[in-house]
Parts: C-alpha cells; sequence; structure tokens
C-alpha cells in the first residue's frame, strides 16, 4: 500500500517525507484495521519529520488524526464491526498498569504508545489500532472535518479544562491554528468570552469570523485582564505575554509538545497565585467528551485538504501558518 514514510528527519521544506510501497498490516488480537480515508496534518507530525523530538522509530508513517472505516477485526477485538467509521488519535495504547494509569492518568502512561511515532500512523491507505483506543466519530461531521477534532480538537478540549476557564470567564488563546479554531467554538458555546492573540491577518480574520470578542498581536493588552489562557504557539516569550495579561489566580495553560525556552522573569509576573500548566497527550476520555461536544457545538471545522502525496507541502504551508484551520490528507 501507498505510504508517506519518515526515514530521515529533515525541515518540512525539504521534504522529509518519501513515497513508498509498504506491506499491508493485520490486525492481532484485540485490534483492528482501518482503511483510512483522511488524515489530519499536527504540529507534532512536524515536529517529528525535522527531528525536533526523539526518534521513537526510523522509517515511520507519521499522522495521528484518522478517519476511516474499519476493514478487518483481530481475534476478540469488540466495540466495531466491519464498515463502521472509526477515529484514531495519538495515544495508540497504554499498560493500563502503571502508577500514572492507576492514578487515573492514562495520558501520562509511562509506557504508552503514539500513534504515528512509537507505531506507524495514517499518512497512508491502512493503519491498526487497539479497538479500545479507536473512537466512533459522530454522524454529523464528514470524514475530512471530523479529521482535526482528533488531536486539534482533543488536545485544545483538554487544554481548555485544564486551564480552568468558566462561563462568563473571558479566554486568551495566543495562536490561531487548528487547535484554537475548534476551541474558540466550544469556549464560545461554554459562555466564555473568547480573546485571540495572533500575527497572520488571515487568523485574525477567521478568529473574529468564528466569534472572537477581540483580536490582537501577542504583546498586546487585551481590553480587559483575563482569567484563562492557552498558548498553542510553540514560543516560550509568548508564556510571559500571556502572564502580562492574566488576572490574579489565574491558569495558563501550554498546550504544546516542544516549546523554544521561556525566557527569565520577574517573579511579580507568577506571583499572586498565578499558574503555568503544561497540557500531554489526552486520555480516552476526554476524546469521548471532546467528540460528544463537538457534536452538540456542533463546532465547524475549516479544512485545506492535500492529496496523500503532497503530505510535504501540507506540513511546510502549517510550519509557514499558512493554512487556515487545519490541514488534511485525502487518501482514500
Ligand atoms: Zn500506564
Ligand atoms: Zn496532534
Amino acid at each position: 500500500m501507498r505510504a508517506m514514510v519518515l526515514e530521515q528527519p529533515q525541515p518540512a521544506e525539504e521534504g522529509p517525507l518519501q513515497v513508498r510501497d509498504i506491506p499491508e498490516p493485520t490486525p492481532g488480537p484485540g485490534e483492528i484495521r482501518v482503511r483510512v480515508r483522511v488524515c489530519g496534518v499536527c504540529h507534532t507530525d512536524l515536529h517529528i519529520v525535522q527531528g525536533e523530538l526523539p526518534m521513537h522509530k526510523l522509517p515511520v508513517v507519521p499522522g495521528h488524526q484518522v478517519v476511516g472505516v474499519v476493514d478487518a477485526l483481530g481475534p476478540g477485538a469488540r466495540g466495531f464491526k466491519e464498515g463502521d467509521r472509526a477515529g484514531v488519535i495519538w495515544l495508540h495504547s497504554t499498560d493500563g498498569s502503571c502508577e500514572c494509569c492507576r492514578r487515573n492518568s492514562e495520558n501520562l502512561c509511562i509506557n504508552a504508545k503514539f500513534t504515528g511515532y512509537d507505531v506507524d500512523g495514517g499518512y497512508t491507505e491502512a493503519v491498526i489500532v487497539p479497538a479500545d483506543f479507536a473512537y466512533q466519530i459522530p454522524k454529523n461531521f464528514s470524514d475530512e472535518n471530523a479529521a482535526p477534532l482528533l488531536c486539534a480538537g482533543v488536545i485544545g478540549y483538554r487544554s481548555l479544562k485544564l486551564s480552568g476557564a468558566a462561563r462568563s470567564d473571558r479566554l486568551g488563546l495566543y495562536g490561531f491554528g487548528a487547535s484554537a479554531h475548534i476551541v474558540l467554538q466550544i469556549a464560545r458555546y461554554m459562555g466564555c468570552e473568547v480573546c485571540v492573540f495572533t500575527r497572520a491577518a488571515a487568523h485574525k480574520e477567521l478568529a473574529l469570523r468564528l466569534g472572537a470578542a477581540w483580536v490582537g498581536d501577542a504583546k498586546d493588552q487585551p481590553p480587559r485582564e483575563l482569567d484563562a489562557a492557552i498558548v498553542f504557539a510553540p514560543a516560550g516569550p509568548i508564556v510571559l505575554d500571556a502572564l502580562r495579561a492574566l488576572r490574579k489566580g489565574g491558569t495558563v495553560a501550554l498546550a504544546g509538545i516542544t516549546m523554544s525556552p521561556i525566557p527569565q522573569m520577574d517573579y511579580s509576573l507568577l506571583y499572586h497565585e498565578r499558574v503555568v500548566r503544561s497540557v500531554a497527550n489526552s486520555t480516552r476520555q476526554d476524546a469521548r467528551e471532546l467528540l460528544e461536544l463537538a457534536a452538540e457545538v456542533p463546532v465547524r471545522t475549516e479544512v485545506t485538504l492535500y492529496p496523500l502525496e503532497e503530505a510535504n507541502r501540507a506540513l511546510a504551508d502549517m510550519k509557514r501558518s499558512h493554512i487556515e484551520g487545519a490541514g488534511v490528507l485525502r487518501i482514500g
């Protein structure tokens, strides 16, 4: 089957992914095979292909926002039947038994495996996933509009929860890519007022169109202090910008898997019980909640479609913030 394979990390614009023919995988016990129709493109994929994260497997097929159809079940796989639509996310499996799993934090499992990183992902025609780690896709979403929900949506949703934003709160979103454009809609549905901090004019326009109360640059002060903020941009200095805009006792949640160094700061920026916390992966419960909520809102995702063979271009476009909303590869 056709696959976009990473053999050697390189900058996205140099074409790190190669078209290859790889053997079709067979599901083992408890696993299902999903025939891929679309796969979303995520910033984490960009970090992987550029070698900005430690390599876990090479060669590897990236991609962890898969929407497809179940076409084979391994022995004992439950919850799906052939022909069902299924979604695959970043969290591929956990051991279910480590300290983190026992503390109800399976997102932090010490033996977790991740899709498109520890095991081959969705930049190809079929993927294998444990049935317990696959998801039903709400009927009101097309394949391509569902794909960005599976990571951009899920991680954004977890970040929103950890930011502590509640009804009537003013929430700041720093960076406005795939994740933020979904979080904005959910936060508004929850009754938050949303301020969006982004450089790109097209992103500012999209944010206003989706209901942002105010847009500006990261350095700008919003009209009123923020109760909570989420930093999507992988730029350490922005953490300080967010703290400058935050009220006493507010939280800044950091949604990225990597970030440039956070500059030294004066303690007064953090004092008065302001909280800075990172967000790592997601639990299965997060994914189920987000999919249900997205259908209820209903969230409208903006997507730009690319053929599978143009995965390098999709990644390069995302790197330059040239995509509004989310990039999605069409495969099946
Ligand atoms: Zn564990
Ligand atoms: Zn992702």
